[in-house]
């Protein structure tokens, strides 16, 4: 390794991981999860061996197995910082996990046959089950790197080995003694070792080739999704503007600039006046949804006094309200409300649940705007005697193209979207909304947000006056 120069190459940054160094990560993220684990269980054999074999020598092959299990750790730390997935770096932990497995294995080898030469008779239950643990353990979670897998499980058949042997060498005993009937069960330890890494290398793979399998798929959504927003953007654009005019020259037509609208005339102008008009809200809509996902809606934040945010929006809304014969009532605050917000989207918030309290009522009914402070936060109502949202709707409702009643009690279309976009422009102003309701009594809409000034908490929401529209 000496001989090779470093890369003088600027960093390049590796942002997605090649199969191999997804591996190295995954070993070693594994291995050092473990390490209080392993480390209890070479504190009990250690103990055992101080009481039960050499106490100088089972501390002299501990301080081995601790020695390697410091360098696991060190490695450990070197791969968490790997995140760049750089494929040298990756090269290079590799080579020291090869090393350090090697290390670790000897060093676990040489402790259980310290312990296997120190008995003389009645077999090697003790050195044989911690072998056996720490095969199993390897084979449990070594599985990522097969090359280390089988350098860590031949060094521990090398020691099985060893043990099985020891006492065949050592005393010559019969075919029909004990130590071969031991001799002959490590062989079938070691095939069931051999077998267990097997099945457990083999989930890994296929744990692999489902992640491999499930990143493909969203990589596809994800352009999909992309196309499709593409489509949709590009086609609301081509038909906004076409719109504009039809629209522009139907509203002309309706007003008689143009000359008196015949009787005959006048019912299908009207109904395609509403219909254009209905077909630019969706398409509105549709913009501004595409917008909020792409992250191209910007907000321009400034303090705005709530007081006439909400004057400002009910008094949009009066049109709309006497033509349906709805009544909307104002309670404001009678000191000044001050939010951090978009003035343009705060409005489109308030229309939002202005309208949809004053579509969803009934003819003559009334609608209840009310602001207060509740704590640090200003709160704004919008409370309506309307037809109600029955409880099983509440996941839909802030939902896309969501209509929750039936289209035949509707008195006014709707895009299904305005809420799902009201929610997404309060939540980018740090605020909430929700609202409680009841089929055939009304609903209640709130939003909140923080005041961007927290005076004097105690009179917020005194001595509040109401507005008429
Ligand atoms: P829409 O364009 O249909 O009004 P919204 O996203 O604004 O879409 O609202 C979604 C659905 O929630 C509405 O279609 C309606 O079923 C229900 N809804 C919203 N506000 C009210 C309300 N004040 N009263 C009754 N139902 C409501």
């Amino acid at each position: 390794m000496a001989g090779k120069g470093r890369s003088r190459t600027a960093r390049i940054s590796w942002t997605n991981p090649t199969d191999r160094e997804q591996r190295i990560k995954d070993y070693v993220d594994l291995v050092s999860s473990l390490t209080w684990q392993r480390q209890g269980s070479f504190l009990a054999a250690t103990v055992l061996g101080l009481f039960y074999f050499d106490p100088v020598s089972t501390v002299v092959c501990y301080l081995g197995v601790f020695v390697a299990e410091i360098l696991d750790m060190r490695l450990g730390r070197e791969a968490k910082a790997w995140t760049d997935y750089d494929p040298e770096t990756g090269r290079r932990l590799l080579r020291k996990i090869t090393v350090n497995t090697a290390l670790s294995a000897v060093a676990i080898s040489v402790f259980v046959i310290n312990m296997a030469v120190q008995q003389t008779s009645g077999g090697h239950f003790t050195p044989l089950f911690f072998l056996f643990s720490a095969s199993l353990f390897a084979a449990m979670y070594n599985s990522a790197i097969i090359s280390i897998l089988l350098l860590r499980l031949s060094i521990y058949a090398g020691a099985f080995l060893f043990i099985a042997l020891l006492d065949l060498v050592r005393y010559r005993p019969a075919m029909s003694s004990s130590s071969w009937l031991e001799f002959f069960t490590i062989i079938f330890v070691l095939y069931f070792i051999f077998d267990t890494s097997l099945k457990f290398y083999r989930h890994y793979q296929e744990r692999m080739q489902q992640m491999k399998l499930i990143k493909e798929e969203s990589e596809r959504t994800k352009a999909a999704y992309e196309v499709k927003s593409q489509f949709l953007s590009t086609v609301s654009h081509e038909l906004r503007t076409p719109l504009t005019s039809i629209k522009g020259s139907i509203d002309l037509m309706n007003t008689g600039v143009l000359g008196a609208v015949p009787d005959h005339l006048k019912p299908p102008l009207s109904i395609a006046a509403k219909n254009s008009q209905s077909l630019a809200n969706l398409i509105d809509d549709l913009l501004d949804l595409q917008k909020m996902e792409a992250g191209e809606m910007h907000f321009q934040f400034q303090e705005l006094d709530v007081n006439d945010l909400v004057k400002d929006a009910v008094e949009a809304t009066t049109g709309y309200a006497g033509k349906l014969g709805i009544h909307v009532t104002t309670i404001l605050p009678a000191r000044e409300l001050t939010v951090k917000g978009d003035h343009a989207r705060l409005i489109q918030v308030m229309n939002n649940l202005l309208s949809n309290a004053i579509k969803f009522s009934e003819e003559g009914g009334s609608v209840r705007v009310r602001v207060e402070a509740i704590g640090s936060r200003v709160r704004i109502s919008v409370q309506d005697d309307g037809i109600g949202i029955p409880e099983e709707a509440r996941e839909r409702v802030f939902g896309k193209f969501t209509q929750v009643d039936s289209s035949d009690i509707r008195k006014v279309g709707g895009t299904g979207l305005g809420l799902n976009i009201t929610k997404q422009i309060v939540d980018r102003h740090g605020g909430t909304i929700d609202y409680e309701s009841e089929p055939g009594v009304g609903s209640t809409f709130y939003v909140e947000f923080d005041q961007a000034v927290d005076e004097a908490a105690g009179k917020a929401g005194a001595d509040p006056v109401a507005l008429t529209a």
